[in-house]
């Protein structure tokens, strides 16, 4: 009998330590941050590939079987996931809290009046790409660490802990990248998406033009002949871009400027060059190597 309630306890005490708070994010950027922060203290999934244009993502009956059961649902916000709602609903899960990571950023381009089809509108609350910038990937990791203590205090120190750590790490590889970019203050460069403001403000970088007309809006013939000019123009050298849109046009363009188009992927796992946010963030700062 001593001995079955000692195995009882056991396991009863095991279970205590392998209980995990369940997280789903929609981009892969938070899952990479959720699980530097709670390691093995937490089960995290992601809706959004890194590969796939988070701004249109195709709704499936499994995606809403994934946050059925959990306890966190994180998302960028501003918008950017427009089929986030959609999902929560038909989780039909009552208890699931909603993590908007938008709050406490500083935002950018955030419309002053309403916003229409006509205009793309795949930025209807301001652009919300802002994890393109370090230090908002920052801002992110700390409210995600308060989301999951407020989820699991008993494990708070060791949230903050890994927290802490984190954000060291972060910290060192912002000196580089300051350090690598500190000769390409005041660059133009041209961008496929609207999606790089927070990126070129930390760098002093400057988005000259767009492939995109708009934002969500395909690239057309005549404004790819605008953005041909102001290459020429202003002897811009680098057209940048996700790797999950349609290089067609900005071949185009680097065909008749010598521009050089730069893929990348903007979320994690997006490329074999991004298994996380600051190898990601690597790849990207090597897109100004030379201009
Ligand atoms: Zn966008």
């Amino acid at each position: 009998m001593k001995k079955i309630v000692i195995v009882l306890i056991a396991i009863l005490s095991m279970a205590n330590v392998f209980a995990q708070v369940k997280v789903v994010t929609t981009t892969t950027v938070i899952s990479d941050f959720v699980r530097e922060i709670g390691k093995e203290k937490v089960k995290v999934d992601y809706i959004c590939r890194g590969d796939q244009d988070p701004h249109f993502v195709e709704i499936l009956p499994t995606y809403m079987l994934k946050i059925r059961n959990v306890d966190l649902f994180i998302k960028v916000g501003l918008g950017l996931e427009g089929w986030a709602q959609q999902l929560i609903d038909g989780s039909r899960n009552s208890k699931l809290h909603v993590v908007d990571l938008s709050e406490n950023i500083s935002k950018r381009e955030v419309p002053t009046t309403k916003t229409d089809g006509s205009q793309g509108d795949v930025h209807p609350f301001g652009n919300p790409h802002y994890w393109l910038d370090p230090e908002n990937a920052k801002i992110m990791v700390k409210e995600i660490s308060e989301a999951l203590i407020a989820r699991d205090p008993a494990n708070a120190a060791y949230y903050e802990k890994n927290t802490h750590e984190y954000l060291h790490r972060l910290d060192a590889k912002m000196k580089e990248w300051q350090a690598a970019m500190a000769s390409k203050r005041g660059k133009k460069i041209i961008t496929f998406h609207a999606s790089w403001i927070y990126f070129c403000e930390r760098y002093g970088i400057v988005a000259a033009g767009y492939v995109e007309p708009k934002p969500g809006i395909a690239p057309s013939p005549s404004h790819n002949a605008d953005v041909i000019n102001i290459v020429k123009n202003n002897g811009i050298k680098l057209i940048l871009m996700e790797n999950f849109y349609s290089d067609a046009a900005p071949n185009q363009i680097a065909r008749l400027t010598g521009a050089k188009v730069y893929k990348t992927a903007t979320a994690v796992g997006g490329s074999p060059q991004a298994p996380s946010y600051i190898a990601m963030m690597d790849s990207i700062i090597k897109a100004f190597d030379g201009i």
